[in-house]
């Protein structure tokens, strides 16, 4: 019997962005227009209606209850932090110095929250001063928040960020589950709590975190059911009653050939279950949700320009004038186990057909320097724009951009 000759898998349909002319449109604008506004490339473009259409859909599909909250390392962009703090309900930051970003942009301290292993005292006082909420992920961390409480007449405000003593399968970068170094183990969090009691902090609920980069939907409902029973278990230990319960949240966003979007359906109701139940059995909680690339990963795009087109021994190698030093994620070695390659167009030459396979590379002298392997695009010229989509999360400050003393790369949000 034959066996049906198997098609490679395809990067899942880039749409988002429209084309006219052959040519992708940015905000309304053609991407050489917009390239000639800001001046240079390479840079980085991040469509603020498509963020806001981001957050509208995800809210159409969850419950009314469920608060989102911006996780900003995904993006710590000042301008788009500042959109962003005006779609959602709250913030997230990994440090004070997002903690700054965070309020310089708007956001309301309230609904600031700050996670993190090691925070400096400096940090936790900084949180304290500003009112936000601390995820305390170490019984060390309780001391200085009471001392800073204390010198400033203002309570520390604080939720334990708990170890969970689950994994969230299918996941990209498992942050939960097992031995690690975020929050504290489920087991030592009754003992931890009942200092947090002593200690006379603000109590205010708990934080889980699974993991992240996940596309199953029936690991996110499972994580989020398991997060929720062991918060229920963990809230007759606490000091408090809970009033937030972050479920974290791990929302995937396709990247690479076979993957696909994540089902939001089937995660609204396992949320709208646990709305449900928390009423009864959590009644001051509000429900949350922190998400960083599923808000605005899709919505970015990363753009060069080739500088040099040279044929090696029969392979052609598009030589632009961005790469891995701006956009590690997309050169394959932020978290990547094998090399894959991002959704990469010709953003000028949407309409042509592709043709034979060909490698765009960086101009760094490191062979780790690739932004598209062996792609199928159509042919290119020196001057073209290269285009790598799915770019709004983890780009420009998740990339050591000092490697090698090439210029910096710019961002836009159009
Ligand atoms: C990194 C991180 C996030 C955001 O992860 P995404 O995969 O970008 O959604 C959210 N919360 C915490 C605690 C994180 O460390």
């Amino acid at each position: 019997m034959n066996t049906p000759a198997r098609t490679p898998p395809t990067h899942a349909p880039q749409t988002q962005f429209a084309v006219q002319g052959g040519e992708l449109l940015v905000g309304g604008q053609p991407l050489s227009r917009l390239a000639a506004r800001i001046g240079q490339t390479p840079f980085y473009a991040h469509d603020r209606a498509l963020l806001a259409r981001r957050v509208a859909e995800l809210r159409a599909a969850l419950p009314a209850e469920v608060e989102l909250h911006y996780a900003m390392k995904a993006n710590p962009m000042p301008a788009l932090v500042g959109h962003m703090a005006r779609l959602v309900d709250g913030i997230d930051v990994a440090s004070a110095g997002e903690l700054q970003v965070a309020l310089d942009a708007g956001a309301d301290p309230r609904k600031v929250s700050f996670a993190g292993p090691g925070k400096r005292d400096a940090e936790l006082r900084q949180a304290v001063a500003a009112g936000i909420l601390v995820n305390v992920e170490s019984a060390r961390e309780i001391a200085p928040l009471a001392a800073a409480s204390t010198v400033l007449g203002v309570p520390a405000r604080v939720a334990l960020r708990v170890n969970p003593d689950f994994e969230l399968k299918s996941s990209g970068m498992k942050m939960g589950g097992g031995p690690k170094q975020f929050g504290v183990d489920a087991e030592q969090a009754p003992a931890v709590l009942a200092e947090i009691g002593r200690a006379g902090l603000a109590f205010e609920g708990f934080h889980l975190f699974a993991g992240s980069q996940n596309l199953k939907a029936e690991a996110i409902v499972e994580a989020q059911r398991k997060s929720f029973a062991l918060a229920l278990h963990l809230a007759a230990h606490a000091p408090a009653p809970v009033r937030t319960l972050n479920l974290g949240g791990g929302f995937g966003i396709p990247y690479f050939p076979g993957e696909q979007a994540l089902d939001l359906a089937p995660i609204g109701a396992a949320l709208a279950d646990i709305v449900a139940e928390a009423g009864e059995r959590l009644p001051h909680a509000r429900i949350v949700l922190e998400l960083g690339r599923y808000l605005v990963g899709e919505a970015g795009i990363y753009v060069c320009r080739v500088t040099d087109i040279k044929v090696s021994r029969g392979h052609t190698f598009l030589v632009a004038d961005g790469g891995l030093h701006h956009h590690l994620a997309a050169s394959g070695n932020f978290g990547q186990v094998l090399r894959k390659n991002y959704p990469v167009v010709i953003g000028n030459r949407m309409d042509a057909p592709a043709g034979e396979p060909v490698s765009v590379v960086g101009p760094l002298c490191t062979p780790l320097d690739i932004i598209a392997e062996r792609m199928a695009l159509p042919a290119a010229q020196v001057g073209d724009f290269v285009v790598v989509f799915q770019s709004g999360a983890y780009g420009a400050s998740a990339s050591p951009q000092g490697f090698l003393g090439h210029p910096r790369v710019v961002e836009a949000l159009v």
